[in-house]
């Protein structure tokens, strides 16, 4: 372990740990079973918050017949859904902001990103009141849309899924394919971009714009909903509502960070990543709203104040945490945490594993802030259902396996200098407890 002053060495996303395994997410059999069980998944649970009386298992009454006319997509639908894709990329292109550096790749160079989310933000949110104001779009519309929105999104995903399999195929080596099946899964190309190395980088594209910012106006149709059918908005959907837009505001206020996250250094590009992002993020990530717009539990002010509270206490940890290995790996020199310098593990990859601040109370501090925000999400929803609870039990599973994944990683990267970190760092995520 060296502690003090570091030097400009910077990672490489390089080395036989930074690939992928053919063997995630089950393999070829894994990965053909998650691509119809997660639109399944997501349309279940749209399921059983509009139809199934906000119960996690189904009841005996529930509008089946209803539930699969609303699936059936539409013509409209898919207009609404490309124009917003053709806005947010425009903006992405043309909305002011900085270009930063990502980390170094394999060859050395860097990429570079055009970070203009807070902008893009900025005249999305003034967009939209335009149309909510002048009923071009009125706010129920998501709402209405819902299930067609979800159907028309999972489509869109399958087909432009294909274009990035194709993608890798031509512009990657042919020794870096696992498989068909798994390439179009995991996807083929690490940074896929149009024109290839300099142009629009699709992956953290779709990581953040349509997808984090949708949901904010998925929870805005739902939030005004609400308000139509009870009138009026309940506490719970207030803080729920609170909760979400902070942490997606946190996300763009940072937007860096996103360049030194395993999904951006080294995640292929393929189905799984870009239906998250475009389908699970947006129409799951929105249950808590969802459940509430007719099922408003009384919410004392005390039991809000909690909430807000657990949210805070995770989103710290979550920042902070995120933003201490962000700014170790991006300008390392002279790093202060909690004042005193920062202390890492020269590796003999060359790359350094922090030990200081929340990185050396376990190794994924950041994934403990992340879940218990969700968790915070949950408890307001009060404890009259499970279905507001899926959130928070499935990041769970989600994050524990992502863990596992990472580790296994790094541990192929670093060899015995990942064994001597986690000796250092002894916790996975959950400090003397995991
Ligand atoms: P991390 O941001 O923790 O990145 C992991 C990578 O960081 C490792 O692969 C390694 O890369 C490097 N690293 C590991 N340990 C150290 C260390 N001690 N010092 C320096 N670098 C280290 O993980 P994720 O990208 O998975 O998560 C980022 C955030 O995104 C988290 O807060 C997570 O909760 C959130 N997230 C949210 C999801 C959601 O759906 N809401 C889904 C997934 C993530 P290298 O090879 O470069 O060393």
């Amino acid at each position: 372990m060296t502690t003090g002053r570091q030097d400009q060495s910077v990672p490489t996303e390089g080395g036989v740990g930074a690939r992928q395994s053919r063997s995630d997410f089950g393999g070829v059999a894994g990965n053909l079973a998650l691509l119809v069980a997660l639109p399944i998944g997501t349309a279940y649970l749209y399921f059983c918050a509009r139809f199934n009386d906000g119960r996690f298992f189904p009841e005996p009454g529930a509008d089946l017949e209803a539930f699969a006319e609303s699936l059936a997509p539409s013509w409209e639908t898919a207009a609404v859904y490309l124009a917003w894709l053709a806005f947010q990329a425009l903006l992405q292109v043309f909305a002011p902001g900085p270009t930063v550096e990502g980390t170094p790749l394999e060859d050395g160079t860097r990429l570079r990103y055009r970070m203009n989310g807070r902008s893009s933000l900025l005249i999305t949110a003034v967009a939209f009141a335009a149309g909510v104001v002048s009923n071009l779009f009125p706010l129920r519309w998501i709402y209405d849309h819902f299930g067609e929105l979800i159907s028309v999104v999972t489509l869109f995903s399958y087909g432009f899924a294909f274009f990035l399999l194709i993608y890798g195929r031509i512009t990657e080596p042919a020794r870096n394919s696992r498989g068909v099946v798994v390439d179009y899964f995991l996807g083929a190309a690490r940074h896929p971009r149009i024109p290839p190395v300099s142009g629009f980088d699709l992956k953290v594209f779709f990581e953040a714009r349509p997808g984090l910012i949708g949901w904010m106006l998925v929870v805005c149709s739902f939030a005004a909903v609400q308000v139509e059918h009870h009138g009026s908005l309940s506490t719970a959907m207030a803080v729920v509502c609170a909760l979400q837009f902070a942490y997606v505001l946190d996300y763009f206020w940072h937007e860096p960070a996103i360049l030194t996250t395993l999904d951006v250094q080294h995640e292929k590009f393929g189905w799984m990543l870009l239906f998250g992002d475009l389908v699970w993020v947006p129409m799951t990530y929105s249950l808590q709203a969802h459940y509430l717009i007719d099922h408003a539990p009384r919410l004392p002010i005390w039991a809000a104040v909690l909430c807000v509270l657990l949210a805070l206490a995770g989103m710290t940890l979550f920042r902070l945490s995120n933003l201490q290995k962000h700014r170790f790996r991006s300008a390392p020199d002279g790093l202060l945490i909690w004042g005193e310098p920062a202390e890492f593990i020269e590796t003999r990859h060359g790359n350094r594993l922090l030990v200081s601040g929340f990185w050396g109370w376990s190794r994924h501090s950041n994934y403990l802030g992340d879940w218990l925000l969700g968790l915070a999400w949950s408890l307001a929803c009060g404890l009259g259902s499970l279905l507001p609870y899926f959130y928070p039990i499935y990041f769970a599973f989600l994050l524990i396996h992502r863990e596992r994944r990472d580790h296994q990683r790094c541990a192929a990267k670093y060899g015995e200098d990942w064994d001597r970190y986690c000796r250092r760092v002894r916790w996975r995520i959950v400090p003397g407890l995991y």
